[in-house]
């Protein structure tokens, strides 16, 4: 069905605003850059996965479910997210998280714990594998789970993101601006693909550049394989006619230096950057990492002064705190 009939549940402030960053465009010689600020979608401290869940629990409050249930590392935003969803509309919300149980809470842990999230350690596993075994716990003691999988990246979570290609083309259109690249952290895989389906229901002509932040996001199928399925899933399901091929999707994959969740100059140079030519905040984990990406990208001359750069701020700063101590080393010695 067109995503516009799917059920929705308003969770979230929108439009988050478009900003100009003239600052760093100056700073770094390059073409113009402007942000989308998702880290201000206003449900407990913003983020992408407010755009997902508001689909997300649209269709679980449709199939009269009383709880969400979700995974991901201990530090995960889209966890963080889903439990203050659950709580804004009244359900319970189970988390099966990566890790340990530490002695004190810190960044996205101690607000999913005062969002009332019901947390499952799982050591090693730290993309939900354990939910199924969870829900069926849950099922079996007379609660309805609704099942929010990985990251929020089915058909209907990336239908927050083809809404979010309306909701841009609209902002841009009012100021007569157009942009000619788009760059975002991409992981899971439904940003990138709700903004590909987007994109050509909107027909905002466009680059989409993702960049990759985590080396096994997609199990055994490559990563760029992974998202192209999902958008052609996602195209079909909201019966928009384009398919997609490789060619239509860019995901970069030279940013991943240590692993998901290690932090190395390349994110630190880019936080700090953008902390002290803007005033605006990334994470360590995910727009650190992608703005590290595109300033490479523009250090070596992928843009021109032509060009129009939108960097999309799928949010994250809650983990800013836990990682202080990476985020300071190194950096005083720099300046
Ligand atoms: C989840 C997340 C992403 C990646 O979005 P996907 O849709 O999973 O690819 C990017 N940035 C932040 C801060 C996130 O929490």
């Amino acid at each position: 069905m067109p995503y516009e009939s799917l059920p929705r549940y308003s969770l979230g402030f929108f439009p988050t605003p478009l900003v100009k960053l003239t600052r760093l465009t100056e700073r770094l010689s390059g073409p113009r850059i402007f942000m989308k600020r998702d880290d201000q979608t206003g449900l407990a401290l913003g983020g992408n996965k407010v755009r997902k869940l508001e689909f997300l629990v649209g269709e679980a409050l449709a199939n009269g479910c009383d709880t969400l249930i979700t995974g991901g590392a201990a530090q995960s935003n889209h966890c963080r997210q889903t439990a203050a969803a659950a709580a804004a509309c009244g359900l319970s919300c189970h988390l099966v998280l990566g890790g340990q149980a530490p002695s004190i809470p810190e960044g996205n842990l101690l607000l999913d714990q005062l969002f009332g999230a019901v947390i499952h350690w799982t050591g090693e596993l730290r993309k939900g594998e354990r939910i199924p075994e969870i829900a069926e716990s849950l099922r079996s003691a007379g609660r309805k789970p609704y099942v929010v999988p990985y990251g929020g990246s089915n058909t209907t979570g990336a239908a927050g993101f083809v809404e979010a290609v309306r909701e841009l083309t609209h902002q841009l259109s009012r100021l007569g601006e157009s942009v000619t690249h788009i760059v975002f952290a991409s992981s899971s895989g439904g940003t990138q693909a709700g903004l590909t389906v987007g994109r050509s229901l909107f027909g905002l002509n466009c680059q989409l550049i993702g960049i990759g932040i985590d080396k096994g996001a997609s199990g055994d199928v490559p990563f760029a394989e992974h998202v192209l399925r999902l958008a052609n899933a996602t195209a079909e399901r909201l019966r928009v006619s384009d398919r997609f091929s490789a060619s239509d999707l860019a995901v970069r994959e030279e940013y991943l230096g240590d692993g998901y969740g290690k932090v190395g100059d390349l994110e630190r140079h880019a936080i700090h950057l953008v902390a002290q030519t803007e005033g605006i905040l990334l994470d360590p984990v995910y727009t650190g990492r992608a703005m590290g990406g595109l300033i490479d990208m523009i250090e070596h001359g992928e843009f021109s002064r032509e060009h129009s750069v939108l960097f999309w701020h799928t949010g994250g700063t809650p983990a800013l705190f836990p990682y202080a101590r990476d985020l300071i080393e190194g950096e005083s010695a720099r300046r």
